[in-house]
């Protein structure tokens, strides 16, 4: 069976790779982890580009740090986007 049937927690910290930075962005606190792209099952869309991130790729991704949302509320970003994602458009509306 295809690993994607895993149930999988809402918060991707325990996936290797490094340890969540808390960043300020858009008027919230968002935590932040880079993902080396070796664990994904598939490709996620960037908010900064509207590309896609292909599998395997490095990326990074974002999530509310109050955790409200949770997963629907989790942001895959190419890294060199997220780097610059003050002159990207906004995650969206933040509540
Ligand atoms: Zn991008």
């Amino acid at each position: 069976m295809p690993r994607a049937n895993r149930r999988r927690r809402e918060e991707p910290r325990a996936v290797g790779g490094s340890l969540p930075t808390s960043v300020r962005y858009a008027g919230g606190e968002w935590l932040v982890r880079a993902l080396t792209g070796a664990g994904s099952a598939r490709g996620y869309l960037c908010p900064g580009c509207e590309e896609e991130i292909r599998v395997g790729t490095a990326h990074v991704v974002v999530w509310p740090a109050d955790g409200v949302g949770g997963a629907a509320h989790r942001r895959h970003w190419h890294s060199v986007c997220w780097q610059h994602r003050e002159r990207r458009r906004p995650l969206g509306p933040i509540r």
